[in-house]
């Protein structure tokens, strides 16, 4: 059964990117879109933010940011990276010298906005600091945040300048002779982010992050997210993704994987297919598949599994997925791999998807 696996057919061919490595998670030249979050722990509070990571990290997260706010936060860091897998990417504003303490805590990245890190003898120690390290530096442009020569040349921070900030921080990068960079050009404004970096794609070929910044909330973030990277990853651009929620970031792990799924980039977990239900339904639904939900928590292979609530379209449908069920009045049909399995009443149905299905899978 297909698991976590990059689909490479001809509906995604990739914007060629050159390879980067955050830790042991390759990013760019042809490798899986990557899927990263960031605590919102407070990173001097250790066994929370270990916590978190850990939650992270079985959500399937496989790169982690962390704000590094002051001194003490960059010593935390040190203490959390020994207790955790995914590498872990230090976001820094404003103190170069915090930059270099994290690399110095063995932070496995760098998040940086060059424009606000103190000029260029300051952001050439840290580039120095890296380099030693092996270490890449997303350079982060903000269009909340431009440089002001920018912004008053082009009035707001439309795409084209935010490509222009992001272009002149990369000529910066480069001038220094490094090149272990990958690019964010975020804003709240998901035509603008996808114009930026399309303007950007065809002039330079570092890893892109996409994420479109300070979304929002479950519904209205997920969608802008959705739009925003899927539309850029459906183009082939895109090498590592983070989904902006206000909401707990396991939210944004698993939103940012239903966006790879529905490319059809990547499977994480099983897809679960359930009908809106309609005045044809006699069974409840959506308690169901809720319980469905929760139930298979925790599996990473991907099974088709449906739950539907009548005759009309849910034979069908639960005939396509490996497992599902249709409902009738008070109770339901087990469908497996095509094949009718049973009747069952409807207390039962949930827990009987959920038993098969963990069957199939092996867990
Ligand atoms: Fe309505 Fe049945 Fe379709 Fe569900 S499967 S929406 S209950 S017709």
């Amino acid at each position: 059964m297909e698991t976590n696996e990059q689909k490479n057919d001809s509906r995604h061919q990739r914007r060629k990117s050159r390879r980067i490595f955050v830790g042991d998670i390759p990013l760019g030249d042809g490798a899986p879109v990557a899927v990263q979050s960031m605590t919102n722990t407070d990173t001097r509070d250790v066994s929370s933010t270990v916590g978190q990571i850990k939650q992270l990290e079985d959500a399937g997260c496989e790169i982690v940011r962390l704000a590094i706010p002051d001194e003490i936060a960059a010593d935390a860091l040190h203490k959390i990276k020994a207790e955790v897998k995914a590498p872990l990417i230090a976001d820094i504003h404003f103190d170069y010298r915090l930059a270099i303490s994290a690399i110095k805590a063995g932070a496995d990245g760098l998040r940086i906005n060059p424009g606000n890190i103190g000029g260029r003898d300051k952001l050439e120690k840290v580039i120095k600091e890296a380099r030693e390290r092996g270490i890449p530096i997303r350079i982060g442009v903000n269009a909340g945040s431009l440089q002001k020569d920018i912004l008053d040349k082009y009035g707001h921070p439309t795409p084209e300048a935010m490509a222009e900030s992001a272009l002149e921080h990369i000529r910066l990068f480069e001038d220094m002779d490094f090149n272990n960079i990958k690019i964010s050009m975020k804003s709240s404004n998901v035509l603008n982010t996808i114009s930026a970096y399309e303007l950007l794609s065809g002039k330079v070929d570092y890893p892109f992050h996409l994420g479109v910044t300070e979304a929002g909330t479950l519904i209205s973030g997920t969608v802008k997210n959705a739009i925003g990277i899927g539309m850029l990853l459906y183009k082939g651009i895109g090498d590592t993704i983070r989904v902006s929620l206000s909401r707990d970031p396991v939210e944004e792990v698993k939103a940012a994987y239903e966006i790879l799924r529905a490319l059809d980039l990547r499977r994480r977990g099983p897809e679960i297919i359930s009908c809106p239900t309609c005045g044809r339904c006699e069974i409840d639904l959506f308690h169901i598949v809720e319980t469905v939900e929760k139930g298979l928590q925790g599996i990473t292979s991907s099974p088709k599994v449906a739950v539907m609530g009548c005759v009309v379209n849910g034979p069908g449908e639960a005939r396509e997925a490996d497992v599902g069920i249709a409902g009738g009045r008070g109770q339901g049909v087990l469908f497996k791999k095509g094949e009718v399995v049973d009747k069952f009443p409807e207390e039962e149905l949930a827990w009987v998807l959920i038993r098969e299905v963990k069957k199939l899978v092996g867990g």
